[in-house]
């Protein structure tokens, strides 16, 4: 595998909460608009820490969703200047933790930072790992022509296509109509 196992778990949160945005989301609406939805990716991602549960973290973590969109588009060296600056904005400092069932991983923030600050620390950390590996082209957007979801390609030969499986047969079927005239 190109990337370890927390690096993977981070990325993979990361796009999730990316693709809350309405042009990327199932339902078509923000699906991070109340704390409540906050509260549903959280936990579907067993994100540990500091939780305040208000509207001023939910608007703390939309913003933070569209500067961790942004960095699907840069190009490596872009992507640079962009983890340095959050990072460096956090006062990021790397160490080796273990807590709940997870083994050894690093936290670059105390898990009672702002949630906002801790998701972008989290994932500029994730994105070291990328960079080094020469991989920004494994952070790849959704082929369907009307979708904006983005996704990390982690499939062995770098060929998946699409955000979900929903969009792969909804392109799949639209396909299969093209081809039989429908
Ligand atoms: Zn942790
Ligand atoms: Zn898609």
């Amino acid at each position: 595998m190109i990337f370890t196992d927390d690096t993977i778990a981070s990325l993979s949160f990361v796009a999730a909460l990316a693709d809350t945005v309405p042009e990327a989301s199932e339902s078509g609406v923000d699906e991070l608009s109340t704390p409540q939805q906050l509260a549903a990716v959280l936990d579907a991602w067993w994100y540990t820490g500091r939780r305040d549960g208000d509207a001023a973290e939910v608007a703390e973590v939309a913003a933070a969703r569209d500067r961790l969109r942004a960095l699907w588009r840069l190009d490596r060296d872009d992507a640079v200047v962009e983890v340095n600056a959050i990072l460096a904005e956090a006062h990021a400092t790397p160490r080796l933790v273990r807590h709940d069932d997870l083994d050894w991983h690093v936290h670059a923030t105390s898990q009672e930072a702002p949630l906002a600050e801790r998701i972008l620390v989290e994932a500029a950390m994730a994105l070291v790992d990328v960079i080094r590996a020469d991989s920004m082209d494994r952070l790849r957007g959704c082929e369907a022509d009307d979708c904006a979801g983005v996704f990390v390609d982690l499939s062995k030969n770098a060929s998946r296509r699409f955000c979900s499986t929903r969009c792969g047969n909804r392109m799949a079927a639209r396909a299969h109509r093209a081809r039989v005239g429908e």
